[in-house]
């Protein structure tokens, strides 16, 4: 059976670019980074050359890229390094962010003054809460509560604030260098640390450091066709953070481990291609998602598009069908070779509706009724049409069965 994949959010396939030049790599510099023999010297510098390839792509400086085992590493550590960093600094971060944010903050979170900012039904974050709960802190307040301000804390406090370049369930992108601007201009006197999981954005979009205005950002290269397990942190110069891996003396003494040198050389590749044709990429996708929307919108009543009137990838739809359970759709749809999602993958086997979807102010009921569907550029304008007609199908059949027990 022929097999349509609308699930690259969740993980896309290498290229055969990038699996070559990962292949050549692992076989042509075995050796450590971190020797210092020549076999060491050699594939040390492989992986600083793979550094500048992809600092090139990000506009920063190659020594303030630092290699990762991924998305998931480089989000903990850009919680918990400038949190262990900077004594008592009060963590800002979106509702909507994937669950290596949020699960991180749920484990630093003890002691300290956390605020999750509010998302307005668009699916961007509310910039204005984001703005009051700083006031707030910077008056001595728990942000929100009307007590009467704490006089005897040192203020002002250090913040962290981590808010999502693009969602990995709606796409919707986030105005961030709104957010930095507005931010460093009216808390001049806060030490602010402002991060970015740029996982699902890098690849899709352009991601530059320096016009996002960012200090920390995570980028994946297993989203935009490079392996599983390799990631990275953007850290600006000078900010403050502490390690979140101790041992050797790698990555400049802030990330601890081997060097992954065909891993880096695999994530460097793949991101050169994508990106030094980008538009290859986002013309066609966009298209299709677009001609997909509207493809099911003319065979289907009731249905929406969660985040469909702001800025959003464009490989990505996140569209809820009214009376259907999106379990049941999945699983129709992948009887038929069509593979979709119900939102995360990382959250795929958990029986609780999304907590995006939930933050943009939808009922468990609508937050059920949601797939995912997430394009790349494999596909055809048939493909797609395909896919839309066996969307509306097997809709039309579980509509037809009515509320399910
Ligand atoms: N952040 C976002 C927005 C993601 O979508 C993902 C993965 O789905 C991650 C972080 C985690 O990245 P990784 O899979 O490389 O650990």
């Amino acid at each position: 059976m022929r097999t349509y994949n609308l699930d690259h959010n969740a993980t896309t396939p290498m290229s055969a670019h990038a699996i070559q030049a990962m292949a050549e790599a692992q076989a042509l510099y075995p050796g450590n980074a971190s020797s210092t023999h020549s076999q060491g010297a050699e594939a040390r510098k492989v992986l600083e050359q793979q550094r500048i390839i992809l600092a090139i792509r990000l506009n920063c400086e190659p020594s303030e890229l630092y290699f990762s085992s991924g998305g998931t590493e480089a989000n903990n550590w850009a919680i918990r390094g400038p949190f262990h960093a900077m004594p008592g600094a009060a963590l800002v971060y979106s509702g909507i962010e994937h669950k290596s944010i949020l699960n991180t903050i749920k484990a630093v979170r003890w002691g300290r003054i956390i605020h999750p900012i509010k998302t307005l039904n668009t699916g961007l974050i509310c910039l204005d809460d984001l703005l009051c709960a700083i006031r707030d802190i910077n008056l001595g307040l728990w942000p929100g509560s009307t007590e009467t301000p704490i006089t005897d804390v040192e203020l002002p406090k250090p913040i962290l604030i981590s808010v999502m370049l693009a969602n990995n369930e709606t796409g919707v992108i986030q105005p961030i260098p709104e957010l930095v601007r507005s931010v460093r201009s009216e808390f001049p006197d806060n030490e602010i640390v402002i991060h970015a999981d740029a996982v699902q954005a890098f690849g899709k979009i352009k991601v530059d450091v320096q016009e996002l205005g960012v200090d920390a950002m995570t980028v994946s290269a297993h989203k935009l066709g490079g392996p599983k397990g390799v990631g990275a942190l953007y850290l600006k110069k000078g900010v403050k953070i502490e390690p979140l891996l101790y041992g050797g003396h790698q990555e400049g003494d802030r990330r601890a481990g081997t060097e992954n040198v065909a891993g880096a050389r695999g994530f460097a590749v793949a991101a050169a291609d994508r990106l030094s044709a980008l538009s290859l990429y986002t013309v066609p996708v966009r298209t299709m998602r677009n001609l997909l929307e509207a493809e099911i919108a003319n065979g289907l009543t009731d249905i929406w598009i969660n985040g469909g009137e702001v800025d959003r990838l464009p490989n990505t739809s996140s569209m809820g069908f009214l009376g259907v359970d999106a379990e049941a759709l999945l699983l129709l749809l992948s009887s038929a070779g069509i593979m979709v999602s119900t939102g995360s993958a990382c959250e795929a086997h958990q029986d609780q509706p999304s907590h995006v979807l939930r933050a943009m102010g939808q009922d468990d009921k609508r937050a059920r009724s949601t797939i995912r569907f997430s394009l790349s550029s494999d596909l055809s304008m048939e493909d797609v049409k395909h896919v839309a007609r066996m969307v509306i199908e097997s809709v039309d059949v579980l509509r037809g069965l009515g509320d399910l027990p």
